[in-house]
């Protein structure tokens, strides 16, 4: 049986070669990874060009056969797995976490094998007809963030393998053992060439996204970063998936029975300790019940476990790293200076180690305050008070970002009605960032464009061909 150490000894290179990656509760070193180089990268795009025809040639039956017995070793190894992503990320095994996290990479990559993407009709007259037929775009860099590195990477990887594409995987530099780590065991079932992942930062990245050799970009991570991807695809034309970032708005709407809602609130904010593209970062409360879903969620921010991840029983742990940790202190102490109320929380929980921050609830704040316009992907949420919903809704969409928003109502009709004015590519009534591997996920405005999952998800990552006759 192969054990968490042999993971990682697979894919940690000796310390006189490697950069050496931190626990992120700890600070005590995991292991080491690879530094890669542009010559690295080249190889590893010739190898994916090489080795696409016969990647390609064996057919959807057989490619999902592999992504099928990939994940079912993705299971098998998942406590191992779960580690390295808990230790390098920060986030804790238990509740919606790292366990989740590496879960949620089996399900996908079946989801990925399972979906079927017929040709379409498109027209028909007489003996004349058009098909559209889909099949492969060639090569796809998949650059990615550190919050979900695993279960993001499956989400790039697993759609384009299925659909006869090899992949060149930059993960971020914040989180490359959990990268590596994954894509080992996906190499245990793939032929050589069609899956490398090729460690470093910005230059590896932007050399990957205007890579001649390149078909398509799977991005994600943020937006400043998303349009230079745009800027260097003007050079490979690239195709491009860009998931960026996010400033989710949810609103509470009046008569909503708060209490009931309390705990699916709570995770709409603080899952993966806030640090998740889709999570709820501002929310707008109406009068009537300000005060009790105020009272309920700082009550839930005291009393949920916050440590180390490895130490069951944690559900929310540190900031992944010290850039992410600063943002949050300036944000939430911005806050403090304006006059905003803190409820609960806002300092660091330096007894718990150098990046955690407390799960922090602020008040009495309002736009313009940079907690509420900026994001802060991270344990703070800000809670406004509204009296008009249409108010309440134009605050909503006046963010530049529009990636996820809520609606959190016990009457139906009202919930859709505010669910049909928010501007963003999913709205979610009565819970917020819940995602399902067979429906399409992407934002609109400046959080990007394209879809991922499902028939979507394929399409993104296919190349159209109309039949015409
Ligand atoms: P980031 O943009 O700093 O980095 C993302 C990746 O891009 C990393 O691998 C990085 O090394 C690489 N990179 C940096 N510069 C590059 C360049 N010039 N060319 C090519 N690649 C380059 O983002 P991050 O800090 O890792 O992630 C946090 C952000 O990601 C947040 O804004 C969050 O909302 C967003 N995000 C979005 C989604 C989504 O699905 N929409 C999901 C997760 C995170």
């Amino acid at each position: 049986m192969t054990t968490a150490t042999s993971i990682l000894d697979a894919i940690t290179v000796p310390v006189s070669e490697g950069r050496a990656i931190p626990d992120a509760a700890t600070r005590e070193t995991i292991g080491y990874a690879p530094i890669h180089t542009l010559a690295d990268l080249e190889s590893a795009v010739s190898a994916a060009r090489a080795a696409q025809p016969a990647w390609d040639g064996l057919g959807h039956a057989e490619r999902s056969r592999v992504l099928h017995a990939i994940a079912d070793d993705i299971d098998a190894h998942a406590e191992e797995l779960a580690v390295i992503l808990s230790r390098e990320q920060g986030k804790p095994l238990d509740g919606p976490n790292a366990r989740f996290e590496v879960g949620a990479c089996a399900v996908w990559t079946r989801s990925a094998a399972d979906t079927v993407l017929e040709p379409e009709v498109v027209f028909e007259a007489g003996a004349a007809r058009a098909e559209v037929h889909y099949g492969a775009l060639g090569v796809v860099g998949a650059i990615g963030p550190w919050n979900w590195p695993m279960m993001i990477s499956v989400w790039q990887i697993a759609p384009s393998l299925r659909m006869g594409n090899t992949v060149v995987v930059k993960p971020s530099g914040f989180t490359p053992l959990s990268v590596l780590a994954l894509v080992e065991i996906f190499n245990r079932h793939l032929p050589a060439g069609v899956l490398t992942a090729v460690t470093g930062d910005r230059e590896i990245g932007s050399t990957l996204a205007a890579h001649p050799g390149v078909d398509k970009i799977m991005f994600t991570g943020s937006t400043p970063t998303g349009r230079k991807i745009v800027e260097a695809s003007a050079q490979n034309l690239a195709r491009l998936t860009l998931e960026l970032g996010g400033n989710d708005a949810g609103i509470v709407l009046p008569g909503t029975d708060v209490a009931a809602h309390a705990e699916d609130l709570f995770w709409g904010i603080f899952i993966n300790t806030g640090q998740t593209c889709a999570a709820l970062k501002r929310l707008y409360v109406h009068d009537s019940v300000y005060d009790e879903t105020v009272e309920a969620l700082a009550h839930l921010a005291r009393t949920m476990p916050m440590g180390r991840g490895l130490d069951e029983g944690n559900v929310l742990g540190p900031l992944q790293n010290q850039n992410q940790f600063d943002i949050v202190q300036r944000l939430v102490e911005d806050a403090r200076a304006r006059g905003a109320r803190i409820v609960a929380g806002g300092e660091p929980a330096a007894d718990l180690g150098p990046l955690f921050f407390q799960p922090t609830v602020v008040a009495d704040i309002a736009d313009g305050a940079a907690l509420v316009d900026e994001e802060q992907f991270g344990p703070a949420i800000p809670v406004i008070r509204y009296s008009d919903v249409d108010d309440a809704i134009s605050r909503a969409n006046a963010a530049e970002q529009g990636l996820g928003a809520s609606v959190w109502s016990d009457d139906p009709e009202a919930a859709l009605a505010v669910a049909q004015r928010l501007q963003a590519g999913t709205v979610w009534i009565n819970q917020h960032g819940v995602l399902n591997p067979q429906v399409p996920f992407g934002g609109t405005k400046s959080s990007g464009y394209g879809q991922e999952f499902g028939v979507a998800g394929l399409k993104a990552v296919a190349a159209p061909k109309v039949i015409s006759r």
